[in-house]
């Protein structure tokens, strides 16, 4: 295809994708940048074009050569990638491993990696320092009703029994399950999807429990085995709805079980409590079971009032905290999305009922844009309002904060963070027992004999305003974010692959992570340009300057480009070179990671300009 002259788009056609090949793209949106690094004027061109999930070998959407436009000095392709591909790099560069690997893993935990470990850390400390320690507690934050305070608390894992009973998730925290008597296999019901399939006038719902993008293959694969029947003769299957939850089916007996191989293995559903069971000292009966927590917002409840005796916080105010919580989740899956052990931060916000709305959408907003000002800044990030039928019985108002992982199907999220008005239920709860819904009114549920089924702690956690002299119970708003998805989606995001010219000028694929500075496992990486002419020990004094202030990397081994793109990989953001130059003038060239540019700075000034680019 001829390039057309100041061509300000890139155009689709003969040759492009291929090389972004290796990988099955789902979909992909393009941007063109000019040598100097900025997007091309008025013309940035970016769209996400979906493509067929089955696209293993020939893709149908390619771009031309306008890489080679002679004003342009790169084509970015962000693709969408399959899960797998990032769970390649995870463990290639040490960012996650699968826990017990070496004993063939255990489903639904994982180990962060060197890398990992830095970036979790990052995203916690982010979250704590914007939260609690940077919050400042004498100005009015936009969109808040007035200031507020913030502190911290760490509570253990393991909390006396009757917090649970109290709290509902003894009762109520649980899952629906469903087995298959033929394959044994166990899925969570709310999960497994299906389609109604007619074929020699037999109709039966074939189920999958793959995730949405694949199941409509999965399911056709089933049932042509279902029915003897082989790919070409595929249209003599009759497909009456299109991919469908099976709660939404009445007769199990017409169901294919997701590994049976005919219908009618699938058991009714069953309860099944999420929360994992241990004990407590040395003898082990029912008196002495105890729970690991599966949230940490109980363990802010039962302190609230210690919490109030012994600072001098007014209402309103917000106690936080990180933790680990623990879910014997049925199904766990899509890498690290739903694990049974994993780590959240947590805020309880309590507040005047008066104001508790006001507080809710400013605490919905807030943490929304917390994610977006560290990188989630696409399509791919929305907050979405529960609907009133989706509301828990107490909530008067819940927000999730999602985001689009690529596992799953086009169009849909996972949820981050839930922001939720929990209005007095917790605190109600822990003072007067387990409540229930009745009618408009929260009342504390009883027993066949009347008495309360399980008693609360009868302690008072009623505030008194000391200006006012009014005693209220005080509403609480809830933003409660998981560190191990919130990881996930920032993984997700800086993915990224473009082409960049090697050394000669040949367009070569380029993959690197394009982490907010203020994630990066790394800041910056220190390279003598040759192990000779004294430029290794002007890299090691720089780096021994950047050491003590920021996790930085020396390395002096391979052809500077390949240290370079190492580096793109992990997602450091800026890399230092010692020269020729250096030696002569005393200056050292800085490289950015996403645009590509380089620039030279005094070697004595690195440790200022790392710390400017960072900030900035
Ligand atoms: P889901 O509906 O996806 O199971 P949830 O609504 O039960 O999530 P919450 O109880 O609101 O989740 O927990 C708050 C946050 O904790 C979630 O937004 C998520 O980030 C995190 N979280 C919950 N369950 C898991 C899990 N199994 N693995 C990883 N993170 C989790």
């Amino acid at each position: 295809m001829p390039r057309r002259k100041n061509q300000t788009a890139p155009v689709l056609g003969e040759g492009g994708l291929r090389r972004f090949s290796g990988r099955r793209i789902v979909s992909f949106r393009l941007t063109l940048f000019r040598r100097d690094s900025r997007r091309v004027a008025g013309s940035r061109y970016e769209r996400i074009y979906p493509l067929p999930p089955a696209l293993p070998t020939k893709p149908e959407i390619r771009y031309t050569d306008a890489f080679a436009a002679p004003s342009l000095l790169r084509v970015e392709a962000v693709a969408i990638m399959e899960m797998e591909q990032l769970v390649a790099l995870c463990k290639r560069r040490g960012f996650l491993f699968q826990s017990s690997e070496i004993y063939g893993g255990l489903n639904g935990f994982w180990d962060y990696g060197p890398l990992g470990v830095e970036l979790k850390r990052n995203i916690r400390e982010a979250w704590w320092r914007d939260m609690v320690t940077a919050h400042d507690e004498l100005a009015v934050a936009p969109g808040a009703p007035e200031s507020y305070e913030m502190v911290g608390l760490d509570t253990t894992i393991i909390l006396h029994p009757h917090v649970w009973k109290v709290s509902g998730h003894y009762d109520l925290f649980h899952d629906e399950m469903i087995d298959c008597r033929e394959s044994k296999g166990r899925y969570r019901y709310d999960q497994l999807l299906g389609r109604w399939v007619e074929c020699e006038g037999k109709r039966v719902f074939v189920t999958t429990d793959a995730p949405g993008s694949e199941a409509v293959e999965r399911i056709q694969q089933r049932a042509l085995k279902l029915f003897n029947l082989r790919t070409k003769h595929a249209d003599r299957l009759q497909w009456q709805s299109d991919l469908t939850p099976l709660p939404e089916v009445d007769d199990l007996s017409v169901v294919l079980g997701p590994e049976a191989t005919e219908p009618g293995t699938l058991t009714e559903p069953r309860e099944f409590n999420l929360m994992f069971e241990t004990h407590t000292g040395a003898i082990r009966n029912d008196n002495s079971k105890t729970f690991l927590r599966p949230e940490t917002a109980q363990g802010i409840f039962i302190n609230f009032k210690n919490v109030l005796d012994s600072t001098r916080v007014k209402i309103p105010f917000g106690i936080a905290q990180i933790g680990k919580s623990f879910r014997n989740e049925i199904t766990p899956r899509n890498f690290t999305f739903r694990s049974r052990e994993f780590e959240q931060m947590e805020i309880e916000f309590f507040c005047h009922p008066s104001s508790s709305a006001e507080w809710y959408r400013y605490w919905r907003d807030r943490r929304y844009r917390w994610y977006v000002e560290l990188g989630l800044a696409g399509d791919r990030l929305q907050l979405r309002e529960h609907e009133q039928d989706e509301l828990s019985h107490y909530s008067c108002g819940t927000a999730d904060i999602e985001y689009a992982v690529p596992f799953l199907p086009e169009g849909q999220f996972g949820e981050l963070e839930g922001v939720a008005h929990r209005g007095d239920f917790d605190l109600r709860s822990h003072m007067e027992g387990k409540l229930v819904r009745q009618g408009d009114e929260l009342v504390v549920e009883r027993d066949a004999e009347g008495n309360p089924k399980y008693r609360g702690s009868g302690k008072d956690l009623s505030y008194m305003n000391q200006e006012t002299k009014e005693r209220f119970v005080p509403h609480v708003i809830e933003p409660s974010a998981g560190a191990d998805r919130a990881t996930l989606a920032f993984l997700c995001e800086a993915y990224q692959e473009d082409e960049v010219p090697d050394e000669k000028g040949k367009p070569t694929k380029r993959v690197y992570m394009k982490f907010h500075p203020r994630l990066a496992p790394i800041k910056a990486a220190v390279f003598p340009l040759v192990k000779k002419d004294g430029m290794p020990e002007v890299a090691q004094a720089i780096y021994r300057a950047l050491k003590p202030h920021f996790p930085v990397f020396y390395d002096e081994k391979g052809a500077v480009g390949r240290r370079y793109r190492r580096q793109d990989e992990i997602g450091t953001p800026y890399c230092i070179t010692v020269d020729g130059q250096t030696i002569s003038d005393g200056t050292v060239t800085l490289r950015d990671r996403d645009t590509l540019q380089q620039w030279r700075v005094d070697k004595d000034a690195c440790v200022d300009e790392i710390r400017r680019l960072l900030n900035q």
